[in-house]
């Protein structure tokens, strides 16, 4: 996405002089605006959320409040689309850097997935594949499998999403998180290499044979996170050799060896109510993004809590949403001018909202 340069004027800003023409913007705005900001967030950001959650949870909050005209999303782009598509017309949903994206996201296209169909239809009975898509997509893969009779899934949901697409239907094509959709598929019972294959897009026939094709349950997509894919068994190691009876807890979006290596894994949301609840000088090693994990350090004195890979980067697209950004659009929408607006057009946010309704009605 493209991102116009900020004022230079804003760009020169201080922390301390950001900080206070943001606190004065919010006042202006008051019951107009509500700000959002996602668990992987630095503080300096997070500090003026509203609220924080996950990216399905925020969505839900955005459309609890039809009060709100202006919703500014601390995320990344897929999700103020959620937001927009959940809201009603009159909201204007705005993503303080357009350039904030999600690596995972970027590596399914409509065009590809497309591509991906008809070519699957050459092997296959397609009524017979479910398309599930992670809510970390685009609107245009969440329309695509809205309009093919799926549903959306969240790293919460994903197990309950994927059971009931294996009972509609004889496969499933999971998008865009291979390891999501392995690691789900897994704990339902299924063999990762017997009951599933990997479609690789950027490769002919996604190199898999029409043979395998019709063999297999479970279609995943060869996408990542580039954040939750870092972490290794080997560092699950070393936590246990630096910490006799240490609790290691990690993100369905890395590897299924270290997933199976952890103690427990689950979303951002189970991962924040885990250690919430965990008695007082318990240990834990985290494998998810560091900026909630520092955070959770800090909110819980009494407990030791550390990311699983000391030297990970944060979530370097959620990292583009900085404070000088978020001033810019505040300000901006002060002086009467929209910017940053992330809008789905009518068609798609009705498919996508088919897809996410599917999901919703699964609770
Ligand atoms: S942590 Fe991973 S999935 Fe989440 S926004 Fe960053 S790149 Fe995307």
């Amino acid at each position: 996405m493209l991102q116009k340069p900020l004022p230079i004027e804003i760009s020169r800003l201080n922390p301390e002089d950001t900080d206070d023409r943001i606190k004065d913007a919010r006042h202006t705005l008051r019951e107009d605006l509500i700000i959002l900001g996602h668990h992987y967030q630095r503080d300096e950001i997070i500090k003026w959320a509203d609220y924080r959650g996950d990216s399905l949870r925020l969505s839900h909050l955005a459309a609890a409040h039809p009060e709100a005209k202006y919703i500014v999303f601390c995320g990344v782009h897929f999700m103020a689309e959620s937001a927009d598509i959940l809201t009603t017309s009159d909201q204007v949903v705005i993503l303080p850097n357009m350039s904030a994206g999600c690596s995972m996201a970027d590596m399914a296209n409509i065009a590809q997935v497309e591509d991906c169909w008809a070519t699957l239809s050459t092997a296959t009975d397609m009524s017979k594949v479910i398309p599930i898509t992670y809510v970390n997509s685009t609107a245009a893969l969440k329309a695509f499998v809205g309009r093919h009779e799926g549903a959306c899934c969240t790293s919460s949901n994903a197990k309950r999403v994927v059971q009931w697409a294996l009972e509609r239907g004889d496969k499933l094509l999971f998008f865009p998180d291979q390891h999501l959709g392995r690691n789900t598929a897994v704990e339902l019972g299924l063999h990762p290499e017997k009951d599933m294959l990997l479609w690789d897009p950027h490769k002919r026939f996604g190199s898999v044979s029409p043979e395998e094709i019709r063999a297999k349950r479970v279609l995943l997509w060869k996408g990542h996170c580039s954040v939750h894919g870092r972490f290794t068994t080997d560092q699950i190691a070393q936590a246990r050799a630096n910490y006799p009876g240490v609790n290691v807890i990690v993100h369905p979006e890395c590897p299924l060896d270290v997933v199976e290596a952890s103690d427990q894994n689950g979303s951002t949301e189970y991962i924040i109510r885990a250690i919430s609840k965990a008695s007082p000088g318990s240990v834990w090693a985290v494998g998810t993004e560091v900026n909630l994990v520092n955070r959770l350090a800090h909110e819980h004195p009494d407990k030791t809590i550390f990311c699983l890979d000391p030297v990970v980067c944060p979530c370097s697209t959620m990292y583009r949403v900085h404070p000088h950004y978020l001033l810019w659009v505040l300000e901006s929408l002060v002086g009467g001018e929209i910017v940053n607006q992330v809008s789905v057009p009518i068609d798609i946010a009705a498919d996508a909202r088919l897809a996410l309704d599917r999901m919703l009605l699964m609770k």
